[in-house]
Formats: C-alpha cells, sequence, structure tokens
C-alpha cells in the first residue's frame, strides 16, 4: 500500500506544480461550494477572499498630472500609482 500512497503523493505534486501560476481558490462560496476563481496568489485566495487583496476600485481615483500637447493640463482620471492615465504613461 505504500508504493501506492506515494505515487499519488507524487501525482499530486506535479500536478501541483504545472498549476502553478493559475491555481483554483481554496476558499468556499456562500453555498459552500468550492470558488471557481483562480488565484496566482501563495494564499491560494482569490482576489474576492484574499482580504488581503487590493482591487482597483478601492484605490483613489486621481486627475492624470500629464500635459496634452496644447500644454494644458490632462482631464483624464486615473487609479494608477503614476498618477498618470493611460496616455501619458509610457508602458
Ligand atoms: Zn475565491
Ligand atoms: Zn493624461
Amino acid at each position: 500500500m505504500k508504493k501506492i500512497t506515494l505515487s499519488v503523493v507524487a501525482l499530486t505534486m506535479t500536478m501541483t506544480m504545472m498549476s502553478y501560476g493559475q491555481t483554483q481558490c481554496k476558499s468556499l462560496t456562500k453555498d459552500s461550494i468550492q470558488c471557481k476563481n483562480t488565484t496566482k496568489t501563495e494564499v491560494l485566495l482569490c482576489h474576492v477572499h484574499n482580504p488581503n487583496h487590493v482591487s482597483s476600485s478601492d484605490k483613489v481615483t486621481v486627475i492624470c498630472s500629464g500635459t496634452t500637447k496644447k500644454n494644458t493640463k490632462c482631464k483624464n482620471k486615473t487609479k494608477d500609482t503614476s498618477g498618470l492615465c493611460h496616455n501619458h504613461r509610457k508602458d
């Protein structure tokens, strides 16, 4: 029996390694079924169940600090930490 147990462990480990980077959330939903969201975090909790997750809606919206071609202040709103909208960010 020991051999079977070992191979199961090895298989489980291989599967875990293969799925690393996109793991199913280990938390349960309100209906007590496993959450179907995938996560890339080490805690194996999706953005819904991870209490440390900072969703983009939690971030403060600011007016872009960039300037337009007409040399006026950009009016776009952004949640990026750089304070620049998608037009003014370089990446
Ligand atoms: Zn979840
Ligand atoms: Zn801008």
